[in-house]
């Protein structure tokens, strides 16, 4: 169901937030022993449910539109008085102190938190195999990955543990896993949603985007966390981009020259190009363009994402935050401490961040990846003169097999489509298309939109638009 459905239901009364806490609860009981969407379950859900279910009795349609809603939450942000562990080790038994942001407002609405979900380790990952905690399975088919870094927040949506959820996208890590399990994904404009409470990766590049089963659920949990807000002064005001509205048709580019590359699988490219047939036939206009720059986003990603990693994650030396392992020095206390909390990955990207931004190298490497991101802004001003959108597809294949990716570079070009997003700035959103077989077996797969700055509002529009237009087969 979604938001829509449920509320709908809620005000008759038919089905009640209780009702929804229990079946939730029922599901994660039923299906997450082997799917493994969730680190923790909350059992204090069942009170916010209780009292949604009360208050919807009173108040009716005066309630807000998140009240009672089982929502589950990615367990890199912060909720008062639960774990936080980013699925590493080196954060085990952390209890946040405060709420982030954005579960401030999800609270001031009532919404349900069911648990905390799985992630790899710091967000660092394209599968959810990076967790501490042990992998995440597709619901679609469990010998695969749900995608990462959310791929718990992206599971739990696609088994129907909750009806939407929240998770953080630093290179592509919500647009991914939604691709991958067949849910809608999408990740706002940098500054749209406050990073207050969020245990950062790529500060530059990080953002609370939403996993729902429909473009109107991700708007209406949009709506309800973004804002401008004094703890995270990279946050920006909307109202100034208030004009990036609606329209009835649609210009939307499709950069072939970026698509061309050799990791794409030809049924997952199918798909793209069918989606662009039914675009057309309803209406829309397709044009050709050229982002030259765009393809070496991977490059520039992995030089300013990992060097923010390296100075992000030097706060966990033992001291202030979780493990602590004794040494016979302070700095032994350091360097144990790191050696045994942080799993393979995120040590290669602190190395590799440290490398970038030392002194004989920080010209080279990081001034030029960060050169480069300033002119592929530049380029996508140029392009938007002239589309009102851009059109990828989310990945260049559907889920991998548990396992397939050990070589990391491998499992980097899944983000080839996603990284330059982040890299830029620009809201995307991934919204399932059709399906690929495997071994018999319907794989989702997603399509990725992209609006200009600022412009998550039009991403609404035109995807519920598409919907109405039957180019999608539900909502
Ligand atoms: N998969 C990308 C990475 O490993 C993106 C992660 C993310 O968005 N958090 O860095």
């Amino acid at each position: 169901m979604t938001i829509t459905e449920l509320r709908k239901k809620f005000i008759e009364g038919s089905y009640t937030p209780l009702d929804a806490y229990t079946d939730t609860r029922a599901t994660i009981d039923a299906k997450d022993q082997d799917i493994h969407a969730f680190l923790d379950v909350y059992d204090d859900g069942r009170e916010s449910a209780e009292k949604a279910t009360n208050i919807y009795k009173e108040k009716g349609e005066e309630t807000p539109l998140l009240l009672g809603m089982p929502l589950a939450i990615k367990n890199n942000i912060l909720i008062k008085g639960k774990k936080a562990t980013a699925a590493s080790k080196i954060l085990e038994n952390y209890i946040a102190p405060y709420d982030a942001t954005v579960i401030t407002r999800l609270k001031e609405q009532g919404a349900v938190f069911v648990g905390s979900t799985n992630l790899d380790e710091f967000a660092m990952g394209s599968s959810t195999e990076n967790s501490a905690f042990g992998l995440t399975k597709n619901p679609v088919d469990p010998t695969r990955v749900p995608g990462g870094s959310s791929g718990g927040s992206a599971a739990a949506v696609a088994m129907g543990a909750a009806v939407a959820s929240l998770g953080t996208d630093t290179g592509g890590s919500v647009r991914l896993p939604a691709s991958f399990c067949g849910v809608v994904g999408f990740k706002p404009t940098y500054g749209r949603v406050s990073r207050s409470g969020l245990i950062a990766m790529g500060s530059s590049l990080d953002q609370a985007g939403t996993l729902t089963n429909s473009v109107r659920d991700a708007e209406i949990l949009f709506n309800s966390i973004n804002g401008k807000d004094p703890l995270d002064a990279t946050t920006i005001n909307v109202d100034t981009y208030s004009q990036v509205r609606a329209k009835d048709t649609y210009r939307i580019g499709i950069p072939r020259d970026f698509l061309s590359n050799e990791g794409m699988d030809p049924d997952v490219l199918q798909v793209f190009n069918d989606t662009i047939e039914n675009l057309s036939k309803v209406g829309h206009e397709i044009v050709d363009i050229s982002l030259p720059l765009m393809r070496k986003g991977l490059a520039a990603y992995y030089i300013v994402m990992p060097a923010e990693v390296s100075s992000n994650l030097a706060r966990y030396d033992g001291v202030r935050f979780g493990l602590h392992v004794d040494g016979d020095s302070l700095l032994e206390d350091y360097m144990k401490t790191r050696a045994e909390g942080f799993g393979d990955e995120v040590k290669r990207r602190i190395l590799l961040g440290t490398y970038v931004l030392s002194a004989g190298y920080y010209d080279a490497y990081y001034g030029k990846a960060e050169h480069l991101r300033t002119m592929m802004r530049e380029e996508l001003l140029q392009v938007y003169k002239n589309v009102d959108l851009i059109m990828t597809p989310t990945a260049p294949t559907p889920a991998f097999k548990i396992g397939e990716k050990s070589d990391p570079l491998s499992m980097y070009l899944a983000d080839i489509f996603t990284v330059p997003v982040n890299l830029t700035g620009v809201p995307a959103i991934s919204i399932p298309a059709g399906t690929v077989d495997r071994d018999g077996i319907s794989l989702p797969v997603g399509v990725q939109y992209i609006a200009p700055h600022a412009g998550d509002e039009r991403l609404f529009d035109f995807g519920k638009k598409i919907y109405d237009e039957g180019v999608m087969q539900s909502e």
